[in-house]
């Protein structure tokens, strides 16, 4: 992890605030960086379009492939605020991205932001097809985990918007 890892996150965390950070609506953002230039900043848009697979780093994705005309994005880094759920990992190696760089983990914050069973994410990358992808968590964790609800928070269930 590097200050420019950082730099790249906090980018990734201003997108999210965008809309509020109010933790029920799940503030996700997602910056994709190639060379030093930012290919995409989006945030997660489920509710707005609605679109359940509008997922930040989907987003993200869509609109870097958009931009560059290119359907692969080989060498860039996607930063998320959060650890990217089974869909977004797989999209993440579909798109050939070099790199995936998370904050917050999924230990760090309420089990309503992940799907009910674990799907171990690190385990999709180390079983992938392709050996040049790596993905690192626990890029100033903290600071996102403050976007969403704590592991132990006792939340009604009609906030707990993936149940
Ligand atoms: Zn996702």
């Amino acid at each position: 992890m590097t200050q420019d890892d950082e730099k790249w996150m906090r980018m990734a965390i201003e997108v999210a605030r965008s809309k509020g950070s109010d933790p029920s609506t799940s503030p996700l953002g997602s910056v994709i960086v190639l060379d030093g230039r930012v290919l995409s900043a989006e945030r997660n848009q489920t509710e707005e379009l609605p679109d359940a697979t509008a997922h930040a780093e989907m987003m993200a994705i869509r609109r870097a492939c958009e931009g560059e005309g290119e359907l692969e994005l080989r060498g860039a880094t996607l930063y998320s605020t959060l650890q990217p759920c089974g869909m977004c990992t797989m999209a993440s190696i579909w798109s050939k991205v070099g790199r995936v760089v998370y904050g917050a983990g999924r230990d760090d914050v309420h089990p309503m932001y992940f799907e009910a069973r674990h799907v171990d994410t690190l385990g999709f990358i180390a079983d992938a097809y392709r050996n040049d992808i790596v993905i690192e968590g626990g890029c100033l964790r903290e600071e996102c985990a403050g976007l969403y609800y704590p592991p132990d928070a006792d939340l009604p269930k009609e906030e707990q918007a993936n149940l």
